[in-house]
């Protein structure tokens, strides 16, 4: 399972980051970082919270 950004949408706010620390930074600049695209299974939780914790919906998860 893989973490997909769309970019156009996100506006680094840091939701993401907050619910799954491990995956999601933003940087110095203000940019989301994806830390690590593969999520594993200990991972999904955190992960799912953090994509359906996304207030632009810019994230998903793709098998
Ligand atoms: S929660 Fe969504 S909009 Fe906010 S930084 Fe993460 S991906 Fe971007």
């Amino acid at each position: 399972m893989k973490i997909v950004v769309d970019r156009s949408l996100c506006t680094a706010l840091g939701v993401c980051e907050s619910l799954a620390p491990d995956h999601f930074e933003i940087d110095d600049d203000g940019e989301l970082v994806v830390l690590r695209e593969n999520v594993s299974p200990e991972d999904r939780d955190a992960v799912e919270a953090a994509v359906s914790g996304c207030p632009t919906a810019a994230l998903k998860l793709e098998d």
